[in-house]
């Protein structure tokens, strides 16, 4: 009772102090030139991007713009325009029958539109042709159809008109640090860049929820798959591992680097099939972390049990064979997932971008299915490359440099 009053005093002598406030607290703002805006739509980019050069020869800029609908009314989305901050120059448009498939509400499902208070990503890939300025930072003009809003919260929206209320915000500064220079995680050639960036699934948009924080760590994750010199990634019965040139290469150290997570003793699994019993724990099967420094870690997945040779601490030298490619964790067949990102938690990091400093393109994979022969087409960009990342389904040929332990 006692604790009750003093609370009541308490309360008092804030009302006091409020009644004895500056008398133009209630007067309206004088602010000259400030014009506050209504807007449906919370705007924030997921991170910090950090361009990257893609074998494609141009510049990315990949990242997520978070959308929050603030209002309990439906926002249909109009377009989405990338702007370079400072300039206000249009660096990538969206709009029509291009929005869902590039926006998706939270848990994935691809949309163009979101109900009150629902949220989702737009999933952005700028791209930047050679010799284009790259912007310090990026801003994004959101257009979108709801109904009219007023200031005051008790006007019914529903017995309003639509109107199209464009916005801009979500403003991100790039990160002025270049994209790390790295070796390849395999050597030898015809490796085929599988779910690479900046195809849609499954990597670039798995956007977790993990640890209270939703991580899109596999965000520049490839599926390295090797083809033999008659681009055959399997031959006669492709249910057994042993069938696939995969099985049992060398990954290989991508630089000079500390051993900082290993698992070596989950169970190979059957090719062709996708294995019923993932989970967090086993999803990435065996694998090796390397701390590549400059906090980014390097991840190499689904690797053959009992062939990791390097322990959790170890300093190894770019090229150091690190085990052999395998099929364990989730997966339908022999292949390294590789990918690089800000924290050692597989699911709960970053993904960061890289490139690796030399490697050749024979060309992209077409039609290409997860097994069977792999049709190469040519690219402009064929031959010899220097720091760039191999791009979705592109087919390269990494220089033989293995050092053994
Ligand atoms: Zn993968």
């Amino acid at each position: 009772m006692r604790h009750f009053l003093m609370v009541l005093l308490a309360l008092a002598g804030n009302m006091q102090a409020l009644a004895a406030g500056p008398q133009n607290q209630l007067a309206p703002p004088a602010y000259a030139g400030v014009h506050d805006q209504n807007t449906p739509l919370l705007l924030s980019a997921t991170v910090r991007p950090t361009p990257f050069r893609g074998a494609d020869g141009r510049v990315h800029i990949d990242y997520e713009l978070l959308v929050i609908n603030a209002r309990a009314t439906p926002a249909k989305l109009v377009s989405l325009e990338v702007l370079d901050a400072a300039s206000g120059q249009v660096l990538g448009t969206v709009s029509g029958s291009e929005l869902a498939r590039n926006f998706s509400l939270m848990g994935g499902a691809a949309s163009d539109a979101l109900d009150g208070a629902q949220a989702g990503y737009f999933w952005i890939d700028v791209v930047l042709e050679p010799g284009q300025a790259l912007p310090k930072a990026l801003s994004h003009r959101v257009v979108s159809a709801t109904a009219e809003m007023r200031l005051t919260p008790a006007v019914k929206a529903t017995s309003e008109g639509t109107v199209q209320i464009t916005q801009t915000g979500g403003t991100v500064a790039l990160n002025q640090q270049p994209a790390l220079v790295l070796g390849p995680p395999l050597e030898g050639t015809g490796w085929i860049a599988f779910n690479g960036c900046c195809k849609e699934a499954p990597h670039r948009r798995a956007g977790i929820p993990v640890n209270g924080i939703l991580y899109v760590s596999q965000r520049f994750a490839i599926d390295w798959v090797k083809m033999d010199a008659n681009a055959q990634q399997s031959y006669g019965d492709s249910s057994k591992n042993e069938n696939w040139p995969t099985y049992g290469q060398n990954a290989i150290a991508v630089a000079d680097a500390t051993v900082v997570s290993v698992l070596d003793d989950l169970p190979e699994r059957v090719a062709n099939a996708l294995p019923d019993d993932t989970n967090v724990q086993n999803a990435s099967g065996n694998h090796v972390i390397l701390d590549l420094g400059r906090g980014h870690y390097g991840f190499y997945a689904h690797l053959q049990p009992g062939s990791i040779k390097v322990r959790v601490g170890d300093r190894v030298k770019r090229g150091h064979v690190l085990a052999r490619v395998g099929n364990s964790g989730n997966t339908t067949a022999p292949h390294l997932h590789f990918h690089v990102s800000d924290g050692v938690g597989p699911l709960s990091s970053q993904g960061l971008p890289y490139v690796i400093d030399a490697f050749s393109v024979q060309g992209i994979g077409v039609d290409v299915t997860e097994q069977g022969k792999v049709t190469v087409k040519p690219l402009p960009q064929q031959g010899p490359q220097r720091a760039a990342l191999p791009m979705d389904a592109y087919v390269v040929d990494f220089p033989s440099a293995t050092k053994k332990k």
